[in-house]
């Protein structure tokens, strides 16, 4: 969900120019697969936040999001998927209220690009 609304804004420079990289991958080729963990990620890897690639200074807000996403989604934690496959998936289960009920306690929510980036894939 969190790529759908990226504008190049993060945690730290690291943190940008990654999830750049992974964005810039994922919208170029919707066939790469991707695997789902509820830990910490590939996008986590660069993050000034990151505790020993092990963990999240905000673990906890970090797994509730988690499970809500999965939950919603009916997508399978260590499962692979291609993206195009998960793009299709967000676009038939996400409502604005399944949205504000995951998102409305992330820093980002309030920006309002994730809503608008949402919306733009539907
Ligand atoms: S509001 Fe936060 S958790 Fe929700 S999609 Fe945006 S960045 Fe991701």
């Amino acid at each position: 969900m969190c790529i759908q609304g990226y504008r190049g804004y993060g945690y730290s420079k690291d943190f940008t120019k990654n999830m750049g990289k992974i964005v810039y991958t994922l919208k170029k080729d919707p066939s790469t697969q991707v695997k789902i963990i509820a830990k910490t990620d590939i996008l986590c890897s660069c993050c000034p936040h990151n505790i020993d690639d092990k963990s999240c200074e905000h673990q906890y807000k970090v797994d509730h999001l988690d499970k809500k996403v999965l939950d919603l989604f009916q997508i399978e934690k260590n499962k692979v998927y291609y993206y195009r496959d998960l793009l299709d998936i967000i676009r038939k289960k996400i409502t604005y209220e399944s949205f504000k009920n995951i998102c409305s306690i992330c820093q980002w929510f309030n920006y309002g690009y994730c809503k608008e980036g949402l919306i733009a894939i539907r």
